[in-house]
């Protein structure tokens, strides 16, 4: 397992505050990485050079220690080792379930702690990954909807379990490799963790945005989705400032069924929602918008439903993905029949729409969508019941 450096401090994200100790260089934008070096006395007429040096080695190689950055010179080397770091989110924990799903537990400051999923398929790999610690919204069928908003990850935080999650994979090319000679395990990447990424928008963006930098993790953006609750007036920003894939938490096709299950639908209707998603296509030139929608038994998952689905999507490229509901302890819903789940696919499928249903994946180690919060909360709970150590 990997051992990260401890995380120190994220300059981009609270820039009230003067830097205490130094800089971390990951998670900065190219430009707040160019001025960084320059405020450590890098010369201006080098500064750009030097970033891109520096960003090839932190993001295509996945190097952690200027010792090994070779192309700078040894002096240069120590200088940057005085003023910056080069640090991602500590891994803690990690299980593999009997489907090869694999969640791992990250530390970030203040001790905090946030779940990644990696979820293998035949020819591609996807990393679920968080924007917040909680959430500031109460979607009353979510499990991280009942954990208060602790904080906003930094850019640094999002895109650094990207990083720990390459590591682990063993992604990082080889000296000597050459682009795409082994195929690769991390292909896909959803925001579909912990959070609602349009609430921490300016660090997910800047994030995503290194995740697709061609001289780094190269990921392109069709193969980044970012899933919101709707929060409608972020969503032409989402088009324009990132321009990846969008998936909505769709859900229910009223709104008095929407408002509970939903409840930022109050501010942001259904008629709302379906007019920024209408514009997202043409913004981001992305072909379809990815609608989930999570299977309750009794509460949405009737014909009438279906069929108010496609009406309402109607002139909208568009997949629609059931999720059967994941029950976690308390929940006040139970998973449809899955007769039904069938039932309401096939009428979306017969209106012209992929209609595919989410098989739930790692559930035996609690990886499943909306059991996000259980797991961390139950491992510190056995921790604490052990009288343990908490993990190293
Ligand atoms: N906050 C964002 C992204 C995180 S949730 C959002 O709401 O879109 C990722 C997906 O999992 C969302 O579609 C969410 O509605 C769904 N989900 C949450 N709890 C679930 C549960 N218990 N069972 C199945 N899906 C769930
Ligand atoms: Fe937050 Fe998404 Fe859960 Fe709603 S479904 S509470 S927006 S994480």
């Amino acid at each position: 397992m990997p051992v990260a450096a401890p995380i120190t401090q994220d300059v981009l994200t609270i820039p009230r505050k003067p830097p205490e100790g130094p800089v971390n260089l990951v998670g900065l934008t190219r430009e707040g990485l160019r001025a960084a070096l320059i405020a450590h006395g890098t010369p201006e007429k080098q500064a750009r050079m030097r970033a891109s040096q520096i960003w090839q080695w932190l993001y295509w190689w996945g190097v952690r220690d200027f010792e090994t950055m070779t192309n700078l010179s040894k002096a240069y080397r120590a200088e940057l080792a005085e003023n910056f770091v080069i640090a991602i989110p500590e891994l803690v924990d990690r299980q593999i379930s009997a489907d090869g799903t694999r969640k791992y537990l990250v530390r970030i400051r203040g001790g905090h702690e946030v779940e990644v999923v990696y979820i293998p398929e035949e020819d591609r790999g996807t990393l679920c990954i968080s924007s917040q610690v909680g959430c500031t919204l109460t979607c009353s069928f979510c499990h991280t909807g009942t954990q208060k908003l602790v904080r906003n990850l930094s850019a640094a935080e999002i895109i650094g379990q990207i990083m720990m999650a390459r590591d682990d994979l063993d992604e990082w090319p080889r000296r000597g490799e050459g682009a795409g000679e082994r195929p690769r395990r991390l292909s896909n990447v959803v925001l579909m963790g912990m959070g609602e990424p349009l609430y921490n928008f300016d660090n997910v963006r800047d994030a995503m945005r290194i995740a697709m930098d061609g001289e780094g993790i190269s990921l392109s953006r069709r193969r980044i989705t970012l899933s919101t609750s709707g929060v409608v007036p972020e969503i032409a920003r989402t088009a324009r400032e990132i321009g990846c894939m969008l998936a909505v938490s769709f859900h229910a096709t009223t709104d008095e069924v929407r408002d509970r299950l939903v409840p930022i639908n109050r501010k942001w209707n259904l008629a709302a929602l379906l007019d920024a998603l209408r514009e997202y296509p043409r913004l981001s030139n992305s072909e379809r918008i990815t609608f989930e929608y999570v299977m309750l038994k009794d509460v949405n998952d009737s014909d009438a439903d279906a069929r108010r689905l496609v009406q309402l999507i109607r002139g909208i490229p568009a997949k629609i993905n059931l999720i059967p509901f994941n029950e976690w302890p308390g929940a006040p819903f139970e998973r449809s029949d899955w007769e039904r789940i069938e039932r309401f696919a096939d009428i979306v499928h017969k209106a012209g729409y992929a209609s595919p249903i989410r098989t739930p994946r790692g559930e035996d180690i609690m990886a499943a969508c909306g059991q996000l919060k259980s797991a961390s909360e139950r491992a510190r709970n056995a921790r604490r019941q052990d009288g343990a150590a908490p993990a190293p």
